[in-house]
């Protein structure tokens, strides 16, 4: 760890990039674990933008029980440290693909979703936006919700399958990665796009990748430091910052 801490200190540019291995903290299912969602659900079909539009409910139903339940998830040790490295200097930006909030919930400032985020949704025929609230308030009433406007198809900004990928927050990601002299992953495999190519653009402009996770990813040969335990990882993490 103290070499971690030793690479921390010098840096002058750190990024963070997280994945579904953090949320397990806050009890919300990882997707591709043993025990992840896409064991329980077809996962071809949840965040499938065709299948979205033939059949909403599958989304809808499913999505009551890990996305229209997070205001009863709370920020947990991970979170809440990168708040803290944040607010310090530590880290200037955080990337990840996670979809339940919970670094805003933080206090987390520098977010960039690159899977989109159930925070707006929007009506699928004329635009009009919804708050996650609102829509939670939707589906107290109905299975799947309606535009309030023109009863149109209400769609979350989270990026479905077949949807073009959120340009301005990729575009950021990859600006943030290229000035990343430290990029460090936490709780992803790395096997999704586009986090699975951001490391290599710090790579590329000579920064050191630190890769923590407890299944290998295809980067792991680019990484100068290996961790497997998240959960050990932030301990030690969470104890220098609060000394
Ligand atoms: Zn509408």
């Amino acid at each position: 760890m103290q070499s971690f801490l030793n690479l921390l200190d010098k840096s002058e540019n750190c990024v963070f990039l997280s994945g579904a291995g953090i949320s397990t903290f806050s009890g919300i299912p990882d997707f591709r674990g043993s025990n992840g969602l896409y064991a329980k659900y077809d996962a071809n079909r949840i965040f499938d933008l065709a299948y979205f539009h033939k059949d909403p409910s599958y989304f809808y139903t499913h999505a009551r029980e890990f996305i229209y339940d997070l205001d009863t998830r709370e920020p947990n040790l991970i979170h809440r440290t990168l708040v803290i490295m944040e607010k310090k200097g530590y880290i200037s930006s955080v990337i990840t693909q996670n979809i339940d909030l919970l670094h805003q919930k933080a206090g987390s400032e520098n977010v960039i979703e690159i899977h989109g985020s159930p925070a707006n949704h929007r009506c699928l025929s004329c635009g009009e936006n919804y708050s996650y609230s609102d829509v939670r308030d939707l589906l107290e009433k109905e299975t799947v919700p309606h535009c309030t406007r023109c009863n149109g198809l209400i769609k979350p900004d989270i990026i479905f399958y077949g949807e073009m990928l959120d340009e301005t927050a990729i575009t950021n990601a990859i600006a943030v990665s290229s000035k990343a002299d430290l990029f460090v992953v936490i709780g992803s495999s790395l096997v999704v796009q586009p986090a699975a190519s951001l490391p290599l653009y710090s790579l590329k402009r000579g920064g050191t990748l630190i890769i923590v996770n407890n299944m290998p990813t295809p980067l792991d040969e680019y990484a100068y430091l290996k961790y497997d335990e998240l959960g050990d990882f932030f301990n030690h993490l969470s104890s220098y910052f609060n000394e």
